[in-house]
């Protein structure tokens, strides 16, 4: 436990997948007027630096966001959700060179609409990574519309879900789920989570990222969110990014999926245009891959 830290893995494949899923559902989510509760179960440090000595450990942006950016030079054109994320990130470097990468906390705060009183609760376990993640946030000077709490983000839910009536009565949440899998549970954990709120708040929209590995766990997990999304016949979308392995490249995740229920009707068309770009630009070799399914 707690020897994962996303700052070796800031701008990697797996959260350009990720955030650009986020960002184009909170979009959609963002139109109606009412308010809504953000939660961001594993919420990391909120910013990365990309110069600094984590990332370039890894320097696993390199395959990532900064294969995309390349990428984007010389496309005829870029997608509205690829522009967006790039933006999103563009946004927190105002010198013009991607240095600081913002995280799911970070991308969810820019999208808030005080007006509308939406909410954000964060949560994250890791006793620097929450630190950190607090003098970050706590920089916003955002008050109690946005929390930071060093707890367990699934045990947290319960607290959470079905989230206050917004002023016009509504019930509205997204959820964000992203564990790190550091241990074999986090599998059974996501699944049980969302069979339980799938009872309890039914009308949530719940996005889980998942490790595409090799483990019986990893690969079982997709299948039973289609299972108990199916069961509680609400509609779920599935995105799949692998980037494949070319000859010299390292060891390393080179694939995850983003399940999402209860998408916004837009998202398959968005995720499949993002793709259509975001795969070919960072795809390695044997093994590449991208593919978004979805119930309708
Ligand atoms: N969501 C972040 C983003 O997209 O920028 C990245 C999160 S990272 C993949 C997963 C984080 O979950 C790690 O920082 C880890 O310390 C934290 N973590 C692990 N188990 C946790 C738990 N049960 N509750 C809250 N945080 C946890």
């Amino acid at each position: 436990m707690f020897s994962y830290r996303h700052a070796f893995h800031a701008g990697n494949h797996a959260d350009v997948l990720k955030h650009i899923t986020l960002l184009a559902t909170l979009r959609h989510l963002m139109q109606k007027e009412a308010g809504i509760t953000l939660i961001d179960t594993h919420s990391g440090a909120g910013l990365y630096r990309l110069d600094g000595d984590y990332s370039q450990k890894g320097a696993e942006a390199e395959d990532g966001l900064f294969k995309l950016l390349e990428a984007v030079e010389t496309a005829d054109s870029v997608p509205e959700p690829v522009q967006d994320y790039l933006d999103q990130i563009a946004s927190f470097n105002p010198g013009g060179v991607a240095k600081v990468y913002p995280g799911s906390p970070f991308l969810m705060q820019r999208l808030m609409r005080h007006a509308s009183r939406d909410r954000l609760r964060l949560f994250e376990l890791h006793p620097t990574d929450s630190k950190s993640l607090a003098s970050n946030i706590a920089q916003l000077d955002a008050g109690r519309t946005i929390t930071v709490s060093r707890e367990d983000g699934f045990e947290a839910l319960k607290k959470l879900l079905p989230p206050p009536a917004s002023a016009t009565g509504s019930k509205r949440a997204m959820v964000l789920i992203d564990p790190s899998y550091e241990i074999k549970s986090d599998y059974v954990k996501v699944a049980n989570v969302i069979q339980e709120y799938l009872k309890r708040f039914s009308t949530g929209t719940y996005l889980v990222w998942y490790p595409i590995i090799p483990r019986p766990e990893a690969h079982e997990l997709p299948r039973r969110l289609r299972t108990l999304a199916n069961q509680a016949q609400k509609p779920w979308l599935n995105a799949t990014l692998a980037i494949g392995r070319g000859p010299g490249d390292e060891g390393g995740l080179t694939a995850s999926g983003m399940f999402v229920i209860n998408p916004p009707f837009t998202l398959k068309d968005q995720v499949r245009n993002a793709l259509d770009l975001v795969g070919p630009a960072l795809a390695r070799g044997n093994g590449k891959e991208w593919k978004v399914e979805g119930s309708n």
